[in-house]
């Protein structure tokens, strides 16, 4: 208790807890420093540490596995030499993961111990069903709890429409429609994200830079009207990763969770179709395709009007895309190299046309 490194006050703008503090314990009596990471390099990371900002070297024996990699929103163990280096990393509570599509059939971490993921829906263009299903689902596999922002309310034709079809789409998920514009919902949006750590996910142009912006307090993040003054080919002059919020609770920013479109979302499917696969339980076969056999529950639903038809679409196409990357991530394990590449290829060709159909 009286060690230098034990006041966590910095820290706990950062998402420091009692529980993460106890889970620290042995570390600090083998001399290690609590720390949460802001951006990776190679070999090496930036962290925020009790003292201040550091840069610990990753030593190369780490694990090869990217699901393993130091990531943004990790909280680390370093050595607290001159040249500090990453110990160890306590085990996460959720996470953000992207199957990453092309290279390899390994997961990417995109951001570590997330506990909300807010989809930015726009209510200024026509509402996809099957782009947010898919976020939702994103944020369910990774273990954080997903909240819908209903953006751009200043430039809704019909909010309260959109509300009430995106809340059937996504049943016991908070929504909250907001302006940046107005104000209206922020006050609602920041008490939901509480004291945890929140990350936006969402197509460009959205809004999510201008909510982070809000919920910051200060335009840390450029908007697209900024980078539209600023012009193409300019980059930004600080990148922040990981900042805390003015109400407390922290948000992560980083260009990987920016490009986030299709996802490994296997975990997160049975809870974004909660009802259909309730329902399918009481289908006659246990492998039941919820099409024309007989005996099907989701079927006899679809018919007396409890379901809606493209609601199972939705849950069908998400299916597909989870078998998909279950595929890829079983070829992985058998250490199969022929046969991964042969169904990366064609998975990957199904994949594009899916894609293009969908988005
Ligand atoms: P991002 O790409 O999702 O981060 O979206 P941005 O935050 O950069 O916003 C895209 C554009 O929409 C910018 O020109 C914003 O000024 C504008 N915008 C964002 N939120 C609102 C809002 O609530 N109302 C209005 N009218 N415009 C908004
Ligand atoms: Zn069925």
């Amino acid at each position: 208790m009286t060690s230098p490194f034990s006041n966590s006050s910095a820290l706990s703008r950062y998402g420091w807890t009692q529980a993460l503090d106890d889970a620290f314990a042995g570390h600090r009596e083998a001399g290690l420093v609590p720390a949460r990471i802001l951006r990776v390099h190679r070999g090496s990371c930036d962290a925020i540490a009790e003292h201040g900002p550091v840069r610990a070297t990753i030593p190369a024996s780490r694990s090869a596995d990217p699901v393993d990699a130091p990531c943004t929103g990790d909280w680390a163990a370093l050595r607290p030499d001159r040249d500090p280096e990453l110990v160890a990393l306590l085990a996460r509570r959720s996470s953000v993961v992207r199957a990453s599509a092309a290279r390899s059939s390994h997961g990417q971490v995109l951001a570590a111990n997330v506990d909300t993921v807010v989809v930015a829906v726009s209510l200024a263009a026509p509402l996809n069903a099957a782009r947010l299903e898919r976020f939702l689902a994103l944020g369910w596999a990774g273990g954080a709890r997903p909240v819908i922002a209903l953006t751009k309310a200043d430039l809704a034709a019909d909010a309260a429409a959109v509300e009430s079809e995106v809340r059937s789409l996504a049943p016991g998920v908070d929504i909250v429609v907001t302006s940046v514009a107005t104000g209206q919902g922020m006050d609602v949006l920041a008490a939901l994200l509480g004291e945890g750590t929140t990350v936006l996910l969402g197509p460009s142009g959205v809004g999510k830079s201008s909510i982070g912006n809000a919920l910051l307090g200060e335009e840390l993040l450029a908007t697209g009207a900024v980078r539209a003054q600023d012009g193409k080919g300019r980059h930004t002059t600080v990148r922040r990763e990981l900042v805390p919020l003015r109400a407390g609770g922290v948000l992560i920013d980083t260009p990987g969770l920016r490009a986030v479109s299709l996802h490994d979302a296997a975990d997160g499917l049975e809870q974004v179709f909660a009802e259909i696969e309730r329902l399918a339980e009481s289908c006659r076969f246990g492998d039941c395709a919820h099409d024309t056999e007989p005996g099907c529950a989701v079927q006899a639903a679809i018919r007396a009007g409890e379901v809606a038809e493209r609601r199972l679409d939705g849950y069908r196409k998400l299916q597909r895309e989870a078998a998909w990357e279950a595929a890829r991530t079983d070829a992985r394990l058998r250490g199969d190299r022929v046969n991964r590449q042969k169904a990366i290829t064609s998975h990957l060709r199904a994949t594009y046309k899916f894609r293009d159909q969908q988005l």
